[in-house]
Order: structure tokens, then C-alpha cells, then sequence
């Protein structure tokens, strides 16, 4: 990880079958147009901005109502370059399979470095920490894809070339659902979605619950637009260690239960609230470690 084989796949389907989930009806993503999923704000928020704690809706506020920019800080910067990187290095995976078709695992693994460096120049990296970090999953990922080429091309040569990408890649980054029928935007990506339903959100923060709402929020997006029950989802956690050269990942699968749904809606509602009153809802007594508004709210503290 934090790349899935298809073995990962497997393996992840049979733990969300040990974990029951009872799901009410009106709680469904299909069920957006009542009560309490229905939104009551005439307004569509950012799924990222459920993804911070703020008591007092704040957050809202000022970026829907007093238009105030976001200064992202560099614990956000680094956590979206790494997103960024994952999707960048699954769809060069992809168009190596597919463009290249190698005839093996370690074929595969030459034509992915030979690739690095020239995505590293791409992107302008000029932070050692950032190149050290892109390198270390991009190898990751070599790994994990070439080995999986193997185990494939073991089982049959003769595979049409969709079919085994699919199974080598068994993912699609930043997959875009339309929240609008919940009262969030129109274009938002889930970081990684295994076809049929699987939702897979990456993390370099600390759990925490907003979090979790945040992928409540992806799981109900995904139920109103096509009517497939998702009772679970996954947070991969990837924590970089001091000097960034190597990770470890942590796999956690998520109820989207009853009371995560709840706090997904009361979140939303509170938001969309504060976003469309001119009132200033003033600060919670502690703030998000992670807010965007840090420097707005508190000096930058
Ligand atoms: S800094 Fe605090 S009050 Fe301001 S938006 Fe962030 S969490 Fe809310």
C-alpha cells in the first residue's frame, strides 16, 4: 500500500463482509429529496471543507460568505501534493500498460523509473522533502504494479489489454461525482474508487472524525447518483517518517452508519447555515490544527 493490488481488493471486500452495517432507508444517498437528507440552504459546499472541525461553522463563513481566500498551510500543501502524486503516478501506470504493453513485471518496473525522473522535472519539484517523497511512492507503486503484472500474466497471456490493466490497476484516481442533489459541488473527485463501489480517501493527517464525515459525504454522493448501497469505505493514512524518504501506511475501513450520516447532515446543515447569514458565528474554543483559516482566525497560531 498505499497502492491496491487486486489481491488488496479481495482481501479488503472480505473484511467489509465481517463488518455489519445496518443502513435506515431514509438515510440513503437516494433518498436526498427528504428529510433530513435534503438540503435546506440554497447553496452547494466543498467536501474538503467538511473535512475540518469547526464548531461554530466559522469556516463557512468566511469563505462562502465574506469571501475570505484560504491560506493553505504546508502541512495542507504537502497532504495535497502527495494525493496529487498518487494520481499522477496510477495514470502513468496506466498509459505504461497501455501504450507500451510490457511483457513483464520487470519490464514493467524498468519503464516506471525510466519515467520518474522525467515527472519529477514535470513538476518542478524545488523541495527535497517533496522529490523524496514523489520517489518513495513512485517506487512503491513500481513495485506493487509489477508484481501484480506477474501474477497475471502467470495466470493467462492472453488477456485483452483493458481487462488486465483493470486487474493490474484495479483503480481510478480523482473520480468525479456530482454532489449538487445534497447540497455540495458539482465536481467533486473521490481520491481512488473501485469499480463497482468501493470509495478510498487518502490521508496524511491524523485520524479524526471530520474526516470521516467528509467520507460519509463521498458515500451518500455516490448512493444518489447511482442507487448502489455503500455502507462501507476506506481511509489509507500515509505517514511519511522524519526525513521523508520512506512510509508506512494504515488501512482503515469506515462504517457509513446511522450516526456518521447524522453528523454528515448536521455538518452540512450548520455550514450552509453560516455561509448564507451575515452574522459572524465567532470562534470554537479550539481550532482546527489543520484550518486553512488559521491566519485569518488566529494569527496563524
Ligand atoms: S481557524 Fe478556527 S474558527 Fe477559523 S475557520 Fe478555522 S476552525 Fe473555524
Amino acid at each position: 500500500m498505499p497502492f491496491y493490488s487486486y489481491d488488496d481488493v479481495l482481501r479488503v471486500s472480505k473484511l467489509i463482509q465481517e463488518i455489519p452495517c445496518e443502513v435506515s432507508e431514509e438515510l440513503r444517498g437516494w433518498n436526498w429529496n427528504t428529510p433530513p437528507l435534503l438540503p435546506v440552504h440554497n447553496i452547494q459546499l466543498n467536501v474538503s471543507d467538511l473535512s475540518f472541525s469547526c464548531e461554530t461553522g466559522r469556516l463557512a463563513f468566511l469563505r462562502y460568505r465574506m469571501g475570505h481566500r484560504e491560506q493553505v498551510n504546508e502541512k495542507l500543501n504537502f497532504g495535497s501534493f502527495i494525493h496529487r502524486a498518487i494520481s499522477l503516478t496510477t495514470s502513468t501506470a496506466k498509459s505504461i500498460l497501455y501504450n507500451s504493453v510490457p511483457r513483464s513485471g520487470a519490464e514493467f518496473y524498468e519503464m516506471m523509473l525510466a519515467k520518474m525522473e522525467n515527472v519529477a522535472v514535470v513538476l518542478d519539484l524545488n523541495n527535497d522533502n517533496y522529490v523524496k517523497a514523489f520517489k518513495a511512492l513512485w517506487k512503491r507503486a513500481a513495485l506493487t504494479y509489477s508484481s501484480s503484472l506477474d501474477r497475471l500474466l502467470e495466470l493467462s497471456k492472453y488477456l485483452s489489454i483493458d481487462g488486465l490493466v483493470s486487474r493490474v490497476v484495479p483503480w481510478i484516481c480523482e473520480f468525479p461525482i456530482d454532489g449538487r442533489l445534497l447540497g455540495l459541488g458539482r465536481a467533486v473527485r473521490i481520491d481512488a474508487l473501485v469499480p463497482p463501489s468501493l470509495i478510498i480517501e487518502f490521508k496524511t493527517r491524523k485520524p479524526n472524525r471530520s474526516s470521516e464525515i467528509a467520507l460519509a459525504a463521498y458515500a451518500l454522493i455516490f448512493e444518489s447518483l447511482y442507487k448502489i448501497p455503500v455502507n462501507h469505505a476506506v481511509i489509507i493514512y500515509v505517514d511519511f517518517d522524519f526525513d521523508v524518504s520512506s512510509f508506512k501506511t494504515y488501512e482503515r475501513i469506515v462504517k457509513i452508519d446511522d450516526p456518521l450520516r447524522l453528523e454528515f447532515v448536521e455538518k452540512r446543515d450548520l455550514y450552509a447555515s453560516k455561509a448564507t447569514l451575515d452574522l459572524d458565528p465567532g470562534l470554537p474554543g479550539t481550532c482546527d490544527v489543520y484550518c486553512p483559516y488559521l491566519s485569518v482566525c488566529r494569527d496563524g497560531s
